[in-house]
């Protein structure tokens, strides 16, 4: 016992010794939408980081009428322009939103978060934010009103730099997927238990990996209890951490 007291000691300061000094303290905000009579409503929410598109996500939501708001970055526009031509062709379906330029996550001093190494500077969030939304406007797409940040985390400096741009943040209340790495049960229970004025975050870049095809079943699911899905622009979204007001 006094071996391992010992040890986990050490790794308690190697630790508290391997993060810097200017860390801050970051903040993953929750986003809600406004609860309205009925079935009730949720908002799907859908990143689309890098890579390529997971179909079985794409044509399910076209087969089945269900609304979607993707976040997507710079970088999987480029290079999935089939994708985005159905989801332009769907304009009552998909409302695009702006994920960064680069999926850097948006926190103003250099740090990792989940790996990822931030923007790291006041003005590498600002390149992050407007470039996201340059690539955007580049598909001929309305310009975006929300932004969410690689990783769904930020310092609260962004946050405010972010607002000022005129951007909401867009968090969520539900995380479907656990960033697309969960199997297709757990994925598919945890968007299946969405209630009224819940926003659900999924991937739907990883068409190889299990979580996909539980985003599918449980928006089914969600849809067979009598839930209607709506986008970000048409519900009155209720962020925390000063996201949305
Ligand atoms: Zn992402």
């Amino acid at each position: 016992m006094r071996l391992f007291q010992k040890h986990f000691c050490a790794i308690a300061i190697s630790l508290w010794a391997a993060s810097p000094s200017n860390a801050q303290l970051l903040v993953e905000p929750t986003l809600h939408i406004k609860a309205e009579a009925g079935s009730g409503r949720v908002a799907l929410t859908l990143d689309a980081c890098g890579g390529r598109t997971d179909t079985r996500i794409l044509s399910a939501l076209v087969e089945n009428k269900i609304p979607a708001t993707i976040f997507v970055t710079g970088i999987w526009l480029k290079h999935n322009a089939a994708a985005v031509e159905i989801m332009r062709a769907h304009p009552e379906l998909f409302e695009l939103e702006n994920h960064g330029g680069r999926h850097v996550p948006a926190v103003d001093t250099p740090q990792k978060i989940y790996g990822i190494r931030s923007a790291g500077s006041p003005e590498a969030v600002l390149a992050e934010v407007e470039s996201g939304a340059a690539a955007l406007a580049v598909t001929g797409e309305p310009a975006p009103k929300w932004f969410r940040g690689a990783t769904a985390e930020y310092s609260p400096s962004a946050i405010a730099m972010i607002r000022k741009l005129g951007f909401k943040i867009a968090g969520f209340s539900i995380n479907g997927d656990g960033g697309s790495l969960l199997g297709a049960k757990e994925t598919a229970r945890r968007i299946a238990a969405a209630k009224d004025g819940d926003v659900i975050i999924a991937h739907i870049n990883q068409p190889t990996h299990a979580a996909g095809e539980g985003v599918v079943q449980g928006l089914l699911a969600l849809k067979a209890k009598g839930l209607t899905f709506v986008r970000l622009d048409d519900a009155d979204g209720i962020g925390d951490e000063g996201t949305t007001d």
